[in-house]
């Protein structure tokens, strides 16, 4: 009997696979995500050593413990990509940017170029040197590399990616989630997911949904889009982008209005019982503070401690610290009081009372498009599981004022966000909202609610400040502190004396004074326009800026070659740096080929990215699994090699020789305080320690033996309110995570926002903005959250465009990595608009029919797929499959060309704004962080005519193989390991 008609399964997938005899398995971590699972790679003997034969997820690993998701799996499609450039090239002479037209070069003369034309704008102008990089995770070396250049002009991908996420709550919680935080699905009774599609932090929470719905837990989904995690949702509440904000101050208005508030938990570790001034004048806003010298500065984002609060027991005001939490004391959260030289104060929360009370549900309800009722019914349920599903742990902790709690306190509602919260032009409002929401309900670093994760939280504010000193930009002299960081104070901008901004792209000036992750969406244009200056050379890692990365797709790829009056382009030399032909390598004059993750060293370390757990400390490595391809070499050691030859003092021993043979070698060696690096695990010269300790040159093999991971778990008493915990404060300071072992006290008032307003209001005789900034700064610098319409609006006719579009990241693709992956490109070759069924009909547009979609700033023509997954005033599409024709290695006329589109070319990455000599736009990103809107923009859709062609628009000229690329795409999807050239 044939096999297929028997009961035995053809293939049994539990079954341990056949290995057979020529097999090794490496284990290392994944990179087909921001994820990081652990994973196992099994290889096979090929023509040019082991090959990949395929890669499951490894069982040992913490963070995955052996799941592997459809691109985890398919990352051997990536190792044989036909797009994989394997040469330095430069751009062919007299050739024009875009065209790709290159010329293979040896690494010494990619390097002698580089080092040349690097050491003349180090010597002379070191501003002039820009680097910024997209998706990668090494910003610690990246960074040092800018620092030690001696150039502010530095980022990564935060800017335009998640900052008012990290940014909101940070400065409000001193956490924020995915990596830094995330819900404690384990003992939570209610989720509630915002704004979140799939996830950076993808199989663990898969994992930890999928044992919560098991377990009973109710899951309520908040997205304008049906997609991702939201598919096996309890409850699916659309709402219009943009609105959220409006939906959490409405939930604050009714917890409060019900007190469904943690009174206890508001009064010892949160601000709201602090005296805030109500008395016009320079100290409006902020909190009061007791003058005696001996207490200290007052009370800011750097010195949070010197305040008052009122005690309602003894009719006095008291010192907040320690008097004010002390035992028999009982703070007001509300009220209005006078202190005895005649100031107006009242509680920080009961200004937050004021400010909710006319944000009623009927109010939220016309914003949102979600009804009254729901958003009441919500914070009952809100109310419900904390409160009355409240339990205990039974496990004891010390706060930081030394009292005893014999239990541990669960609130068990825990909340997880993204980025549908993040990119919109309010989102760090919104995010505060959320912040504050989570702390009314006491459910901050709680059982069951929102967990840290070391090494978060951290101060807030936290205290890393950016570079901010224009005088210290010398030639040959690195910087006096780090590029990015977490401004506290107007003082601390990264500004010159008149108020312009220092850097490139504008951050951490008065247009966007909190932008933590620096505004990498504006760089082109900013340097394109020379506003402030021009710059000589901007170099690019994995960031595909002529395609996805960027707004307005279109014009950016001319400003990318636009010249001067002397023929000269805007940008004289730009260098990129990846693995793969993305579209942004055409527009290069000299190509680094990158390595992929399989055949590098990294570091997901606590000087960067770790991927901790609730329980404590995790890091992780990645080892080669198999040699690079060609002459690949990572980034990372061609940073190494660059600061060599530059002599860069962190990496120069005192007598001019080269401090570091390479990446591994700097990872082991380099300690930026003594005992700490970049890896905690197997410290001391022979491994016996771990988080602090000497360097240890047998680290990398302690981790390769380790799975590739080194994971600490902390005593239970360390596990909660680590905000407040004696024991786990101490241990984070001796660990050099925090630099002080102090308590972090949640802002629901931020007096640094505060700082900022009364400049603006003229109040302080400090730096002030200049005046076109005043009223944007002394509007969106609130100290308490508040819901505004995005920016874009007040630009846009709306009866016009009446329609939000968005865009998510598909779950078996991440960015534009994977459209050139012959497995996953089977999921998706192209993309559609997705539309509820009544918005399509309204506009005579059939299920699978062409269209057109217009904003006020350009057009597409794309397919609709109706959905009723969507909310009607919404339409949406994944982002990052569309791809220029050739880029990628796609064959001509490949479905991602001639189907697929971007929705970036309806975004405009500026709005009007009247600014300072004759400017008369800014960058359309969030006014506190710099966060681009991506999510803000407006349609309209239309059919397109019969006669036009089936194909989205636009269209742009094929980019040719770049010298040394691999092959094209359809030659791979056979691809089989160990096969032996005949
Ligand atoms: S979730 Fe991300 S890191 Fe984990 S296996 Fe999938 S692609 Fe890899």
């Amino acid at each position: 009997m044939f096999k297929f008609l028997s009961s035995e399964p053809i293939h049994n997938p539990t079954a341990s696979p056949a290995v057979p005899a020529t097999s090794e398995v490496k284990c290392t971590t994944c990179y087909m995500c921001a994820c990081r699972c652990g994973i196992r790679v099994h290889l096979r003997e090929g023509n040019n050593g082991p090959e990949v034969r395929y890669i499951d997820g490894n069982p040992e690993h913490p963070l995955n413990k052996g799941v592997i998701c459809a691109k985890g799996a398919s990352g051997i499609m990536k190792q044989v990509s036909p797009a994989r450039l394997t040469q330095p090239l430069l751009r062919k002479s007299g050739s024009e940017r875009g065209a790709g037209e290159f010329e293979a070069i040896s690494w010494d003369r990619a390097y002698d170029i580089l080092t040349q034309r690097l050491a003349k704008i180090r010597a002379t102008d070191p501003k002039k040197f820009a680097l910024f990089t997209g998706r990668d995770q090494m910003q610690a070396l990246t960074g040092l590399f800018a620092r030690q250049f001696g150039t502010p002009n530095y980022a990564a991908h935060g800017g335009f990616c998640s900052v008012n996420m990290a940014a909101g709550m940070i400065y409000t919680i001193g956490g924020s989630f995915w990596e830094f935080g995330g819900p404690d699905l384990d003992r939570a009774k209610l989720f509630v997911m915002i704004g979140t599609a799939e996830d950076h932090h993808s199989n663990p929470m898969k994992i930890a949904i999928s044992k919560f719905k098991r377990d009973g837990g109710r899951f309520i989904s908040i997205n304008p889009v049906r997609t991702g995690y939201s598919a096996i949702a309890d409850e699916w509440i659309p709402i219009r982008p943009g609105t959220d904000g409006a939906l959490f101050m409405a939930l604050l208005h009714e917890l409060i209005r019900t007190d469904r508030i943690d009174h206890a938990f508001l009064k010892r570790f949160t601000n709201a019982p602090q005296l805030v001034v109500l008395d016009d004048g320079e100290r409006e806003g902020l909190f009061a503070f007791d003058p005696n010298p001996e207490k200290g500065p007052p009370g800011d984002g750097r010195h949070p401690h010197n305040k008052l609060v009122w005690d309602t027991t003894c009719g006095k005001v008291l010192n907040a610290y320690p008097q004010g939490i002390a035992d028999g004391c009982d703070p007001a959260i509300e009220g209005f009081y006078t202190l005895a030289d005649g100031t107006r104060v009242a509680p920080s929360f009961q200004l937050l009372r004021d400010r909710v009370a006319s944000c009623t549900p009927e109010w939220a309800a016309k914003i949102t498009g979600i009804s009254a009722d729901r958003i009441r019914t919500l914070a009952v349920e809100m109310g419900h599981a904390a409160f009355e599903q409240a339990f205990t742990l039974p496990i004891p902790w010390t706060d930081a004022w030394g009292k005893q709690h014999p239990t541990t306190q669960a609130r068990p509602v825990a909340f997880h966000a993204m980025r549908g919260l993040a990119a919109h032009s309010n989102g760090f409002q919104t995010v505060r909202a959320l912040a504050i929401l989570m702390s009314v309900l006491g459910t901050i670093d709680a059982p069951g609610g929102f967990r840290h994760k070391a090494p978060y939280p951290r101060h807030i504010v936290p205290n890393y400040r950016a570079f901010n000193d224009p005088g210290m930009i010398q030639p040959n002299t690195p910087l006096n502190a780090a590029p990015l960081g977490f401004p506290a104070h107007p003082d601390e901008l990264a500004i010159h004396p008149d108020g312009s901004p220092i850097r490139i792209d504008h951050a951490f000036s008065w247009e966007h004074p909190l932008s933590a992750h620096g505004m990498m969406h504006n760089v082109i244009t900013n340097a394109v326009k020379g506003d402030p200056y021009r710059i000589d050379t901007l170099m690019m890692f994995m960031a595909n800026m002529a395609w996805n990365s960027t707004m307005n797709t279109s014009a950016v790829r001319e400003m990318l070659n636009r010249k001067d009056i002397d023929g000269e382009c805007m940008i004289p030399f730009i260098v990129v740096c990846d693995a793969f032909q993305s579209e942004t390598v055409a527009f290069a004059d000299l190509v680094l080929p990158d390595t992929t993750y399989l055949e590098r060293h990294d570091v997901m370390g606590m000087l960067d990215r770790p991927i901790s757990e609730f329980d404590g400390p995790v890091d992780s490595v990645r080892i080669p699994v198999v040699k690079p391809l060609g002459e690949c070499k990572p980034f990372q050691e061609v940073l190494i090699e660059l600061a060599g030859r530059l002599k860069f003092p962190a990496f120069t021993t005192p007598d001019g020789a080269r401090k570091y043979t390479g990446y591994p070698d700097f990872i082991v060696n380099f300690q930026p305080a003594p005992g700490v690096g970049f890896l905690m695990g197997w410290r001391g010269k022979d491994g016996e320690s771990h988080l602090k300790g000497e360097p240890n040159p047998k680290q990398w093999e302690m981790y390769e033996k380790n799975n590739c991971v080194f994971q600490l778990h902390m005593p239970e008493t360390m596990h909660y309110m680590r905000n407040w915990n004696r024991e786990y404060l101490d241990f984070a300071k001796d660990k050099s995570w925090r630099q002080r072992n102090d308590p972090i006290q949640l802002a629901l008032y931020s007096d640094t926002l505060q700082f900022f307003r009364l400049a603006a209001q003229g109040k302080t005789s400090g730096r002030q903005p200049p005046d076109e900034l005043r009223e944007r700064i002394a509007t969106y610098f609130d100290p308490l959250p508040f819901w505004y319409a995005p920016l874009e609006e007040a630009a846009t006719d709306l009866k016009a465009y009446p329609l939000n579009a968005i865009t998510q990241r598909p779950m078996a693709m991440y960015h534009s990595w994977d459209s050139q992956n012959a497995w996953l490109r089977q999921i998706h070759s192209h993309n559609y608009l997705h539309v509820n069924p009544k918005t399509a009909q309204a506009a005579g547009i059939l299920d699978g029919g062409w269209c057109w979609v217009e904003s006020q700033w350009g057009k597409v023509r794309c397919m609709i797929r109706t959905s009723e997954a969507v909310e009607p005033g919404t339409v949406w599409t994944w982002n990052a499959i569309g791809k220029a024709d050739g880029a990628w290695q796609l064959a001509p006329g490949a479905d991602e060309a001639r189907k697929g589109f971007l929705l970036n070319h309806l975004i405009s990455e500026d709005l009007p704004f009247k600014g300072a000599k004759g400017a008369t736009t800014i960058s359309n990103s969030d006014p506190i962080t710099g966060q681009a809107g991506w999510y803000d923009v407006r349609v309209r859709i239309r059919p397109a005519a019969p006669e036009e062609p089936h194909e989205s628009f636009p269209q742009f000229a094929s980019m040719p193989a770049a010298p040394g690329v691999l092959g094209k795409a359809a030659q791979v999807i056979t691809y089989f390991a160990g096969r032996k050239k005949s």
